[in-house]
């Protein structure tokens, strides 16, 4: 597993904990000196040739970040992902509240872990991120395993 995806908040020169008016201000600066057709009637004829491919990439990587993180959904699954990454949890599966159920422990949701503990989910947490995170890393107490719950998984109607 490679987590070699660039890191779009260094992308746009932000914090990841920036704001979306920092987010797009920064993007449009960026976009402004990055633009493909930027340089090629300001650096004189012949540099466009060169620099034109580089610039493209910079460019689309920029809008990509951008893309990414002006959308808050998008932006906190990334964030989601990257807080598993850089935690290193080792991602069991991919589950939706479906998926879990409450044997274990009435108080919240378990799913079984392959270790034989539970990935455990108290039911305040789920209450508290249900409606601001699509999905949560959920640790196993016992191994380093985690699963991503996803919420907005399509649900039984
Ligand atoms: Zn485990």
């Amino acid at each position: 597993m490679s987590s070699s995806r660039p890191n779009y908040y260094e992308i746009l020169e932000v914090s990841n904990s920036a704001t979306p008016e920092e987010i797009k201000s920064n993007y449009y600066r960026l976009a402004k000196l990055l633009h493909p057709d930027k340089g090629r009637g300001e650096n004189g004829v012949g540099t466009a040739d060169t620099a034109a491919p580089k610039a493209d990439a910079a460019f689309q990587l920029i809008e990509e970040a951008y893309r990414i993180l002006a959308n808050m959904a998008s932006r906190k699954l990334y964030d989601a992902d990257e807080a598993a990454c850089q935690k290193s949890f080792p991602i069991a599966a991919y589950i939706s509240p479906n998926d879990m159920d409450s044997i274990e422990d009435p108080r919240g949701l378990s799913y079984p872990c392959r270790c034989g503990d539970v990935f455990f989910v108290g039911q305040d947490k789920l209450d508290s991120s249900n409606s601001k995170s699509p999905e949560m890393v959920v640790p196993c107490s016992s191994c380093s395993f985690a699963v991503v719950l996803r919420f907005n998984l399509p649900s039984e109607e």
